[in-house]
C-alpha cells in the first residue's frame, strides 16, 4: 500500500514515520511512504501557494492551481474524468484532512487499509480553496472536534491508524480485533495457535485494562483471575472490564456495540439505560 502525503513542510515528517510498527512495515516493503512538497507545483518566484480570501475576512487560502498539479504529478484526474471513474474500486482515495471533515475512526481506517493508494492533502492556513475538494477529493476527514495549524500531524494520525491494519504489518493478524473500537467475536478465530483466546473481539467496545510484572506495584496487586490461566475466567473478566470502562468512558459506543444478553445484564447492573 501507498501513501502520498502533499504537504506545504514536508520537513514536518522526518522522523515520524522512523520507529516502530511503522518503519518496521516500511522496512518490509508492506507500505511506502511519500511526501509532495506544494511549492514545487508553483511557477512565481515566491514559490506562493496561498492568497487572500475572496469575500474578504482573516487569513490565507491555500490556493487550488498548485493542488491541482500536485495531484495531476501522481496521475490523479479530476473525479469527474471517465479515466477516474473507470479505475472505480481500484483508484487511489483521495482525502482532504480537515476541521469541517466527517469523523476519521477505526471503521474508517478499516475501509481505507482495503485500497491501493491513499492521498492526503494536508491544508494550512485558514484552509483550502473549495474547489480541490468539489472535484477531486473522496472524503473529507477530521481527527476530532478541535482546530489544528495545519493537515501534517491529521495525515500522520490517518496513516499510522491505517498502517496497522494492514495485512502483516502487526506480528499477530487478529491483534486489531481485539483492541478498543475491534471486530466482534464471530468475525474472528476461536484460538490463537491452538491456545484458547483469554479474550473477545472488542465488538466495537473499548479495550479491558493490561497488567504486566510485578505482581504488586506500589502496594497494587495485578487482579488474581489474570494470574491462574484460567482462559474462560479470564475471557469472562476482560469482557467485564470492557463493558465497564466503555460504560465510564464512551457510553455513547454502546449504542452500536454487540452485545450478549449477558453483557445487558452486567450494564444494567452498573446503570445503564438502553433507550
Ligand atoms: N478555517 C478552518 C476551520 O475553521 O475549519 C481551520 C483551518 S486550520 C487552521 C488549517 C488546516 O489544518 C486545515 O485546512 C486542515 O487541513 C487542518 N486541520 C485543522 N484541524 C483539523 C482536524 N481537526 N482534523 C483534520 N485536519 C485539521
Amino acid at each position: 500500500m501507498r501513501f502520498d502525503i502533499v504537504t506545504i513542510f514536508p520537513g514536518f515528517f522526518s522522523g515520524i514515520f522512523e520507529h516502530g510498527i511503522v518503519r518496521r512495515a516500511q522496512a518490509e516493503g508492506l507500505v511506502t511512504v511519500n511526501f509532495h512538497d506544494l511549492r514545487a507545483f508553483t511557477h512565481d518566484r515566491h514559490r506562493t501557494v496561498d492568497d487572500r480570501p475572496f469575500g474578504g475576512g482573516e487569513g490565507m487560502v491555500l490556493k487550488p492551481e498548485p493542488l491541482a498539479e500536485a495531484l495531476a504529478s501522481l496521475g490523479i484526474e479530476p473525479k469527474s474524468s471517465p479515466a477516474r471513474e473507470l479505475q472505480a474500486s481500484a483508484s487511489p482515495q483521495v482525502i482532504l484532512l480537515s476541521a469541517q471533515g466527517g469523523p476519521f475512526s477505526q471503521s474508517v481506517a478499516r475501509e481505507l487499509a482495503a485500497v491501493d493508494q491513499v492521498v492526503l492533502i494536508c491544508g494550512r492556513y485558514e484552509g483550502v480553496d473549495e474547489r480541490i475538494s468539489q472535484l477531486y477529493c473522496d472524503m473529507e476527514l477530521s481527527i476530532g472536534d478541535y482546530v489544528l495549524s495545519g493537515g501534517e500531524l491529521a495525515a500522520a494520525v490517518v496513516v499510522d491508524a491505517v498502517m496497522r491494519l494492514i495485512p502483516g504489518v502487526l506480528g499477530n493478524e487478529a491483534s486489531g480485533a481485539f483492541e478498543s473500537f475491534g471486530a466482534a467475536d464471530n468475525e474472528i478465530a476461536i484460538d490463537i495457535d491452538g491456545v484458547p483466546r483469554s479474550q473477545h473481539g472488542a465488538g466495537g467496545l473499548l479495550d479491558y485494562p493490561h497488567f504486566t510484572r510485578p505482581a504488586v506495584f506500589q502496594g497494587i496487586p495485578a487482579p488474581e483471575v489474570l494470574l491462574n490461566g484460567d482462559h474462560q475466567q479470564i475471557r469472562l473478566w476482560r469482557r467485564e472490564q470492557q463493558l465497564r470502562k466503555t460504560f465510564t468512558n464512551r457510553p455513547d459506543l454502546l449504542e452500536h456495540a454487540m452485545l450478549t444478553e449477558s453483557d445487558k445484564k452486567l450494564l444494567h447492573s452498573i446503570g445503564w439505560h438502553q433507550d
